[in-house]
Parts: C-alpha cells; structure tokens; sequence
C-alpha cells in the first residue's frame, strides 16, 4: 500500500480582518486546513475572532514573534518576551499553547534555539510577500518545490489578495498529484519525526 504524500499549507504576519479571511475561504472552498503563525502584535479582538473561526474550521495557530522583528540580534530576555506574550494571546484564543515557530525573516542565531521550546519552521516559499510577483508566479513557484512532507510558506499579511487567489492554483493541483493536507503538528506525528534541536524544517519526511 502507498501512502498519499502529505503537505502542510502555512500563512504567516496574520491574523487580520481581510486576507486571512479571503484565505480562511479557500480552505473551506477546497476542504482543507492550513497553520497559521501569528504576529502577537496583530491580534486584536476582531482578528481574534477570525483566528478563533480558523480553529473551528480546523486550523491550527502557532507563534511568528510578537513585534515581527530580527530575534537573532535579541538578548534572551527579549527573545523570551516576544514568545510568552504571542503565546498568552493564542492560549486565549484557542486554549492550546503554540508548539511551533517561525522565526520573522528566518533569522536565526545558536542562542534562540537555548531560549525557545518549540520547534522551528521554515518552508518553501514564492516570495509572495512582494506584490510584483504575480498570482500564476506564485502558483508555479510552489508547485516547483513540492514533495512528500512538504511545508508550504505563504503569507495572508493585510492586502496580500494575491496569495489567497493563488491557493486557487496551488491546492487543486496538490489534490489532484494525490496530496493530502494536514496541519504542522499532525505532519510532525503522521511522519512519526522526532524532533531535533538546532534544526529548522522546511519538509517532514
Ligand atoms: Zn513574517
């Protein structure tokens, strides 16, 4: 027997009122959850209430910093702050606190893995963050890079409506390769990986 090959779909810098919505949508359209790495400072009571609407739908939030900023030039008080009051703010939210990390621009520096319990992740990525790459671009960039265990790395940052028309592309064309889609930490547990310290993972295999 073959197993499908599994694939986890992951926004980062929501949540807000407006494309995490218009991705929310996409994910009910196709039947499919996604994780999402909020921003700390993002989160008020009206985009907590759309991340609350992602758990119901399936969806799982996990920690992208508070402030959105380079974390490798903290000291570890600093880098403790920002993921204790992000991962406050989610606890509120959902009642989970957050396993997983996505450092803001990737950096990352030796000490943040002493100071951070979670486990780190990266992903491919179609640098959809810059709005000169167009919808089909971001369609084929993901589409280039994926495989078994794959993390995809989108972004539903406010007004990136780009992205969540690309998931138009992106998801039925995994569906019908005979991907499944699962969230972070169900990818980390069907894979059955255990996780190592100082590594960042793009794919779960
Ligand atoms: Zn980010």
């Amino acid at each position: 027997m073959t197993e499908r090959p599994l694939a986890a779909l992951t926004f980062d810098d929501g949540p807000n009122t407006e494309t995490t919505v218009e991705v929310l949508e996409k994910l009910k359209k196709y039947s499919v959850p996604a994780t999402f790495f909020l921003i700390g400072n993002n989160i008020d009571e009206q985009s907590a209430a759309v991340a609350a609407a992602a758990v119901k739908q399936g969806c799982e939030l996990e920690n992208h910093s508070l402030t959105h900023s380079d974390m490798s030039v903290m000291s570890r008080e600093e880098i403790r702050k920002e993921l204790e009051k992000t991962d406050g703010k989610i606890h509120k939210i959902c009642g989970r606190t957050p396993e997983f990390f996505r450092p803001p621009y990737i950096a990352v520096a030796e000490h943040m893995y002493d100071c951070i319990d979670k486990t780190f992740i990266c992903g491919v990525g179609a640098d959809d963050w810059d709005q000169n790459v167009g919808v089909r671009e971001r369609i084929d960039r993901i589409l280039a890079q994926i495989s078994d265990g794959v993390i995809i790395l989108l972004h539903d940052s406010k007004g990136n409506g780009k992205t969540a028309e690309a998931l138009d592309g992106i998801i039925p064309a995994m569906l019908d390769a005979g991907y499944d889609f699962v969230t972070v930490s169900e990818l980390f547990k069907r894979k059955n990986a255990s996780v190592k310290k100082g590594e960042i993972y793009s794919f779960v295999k």
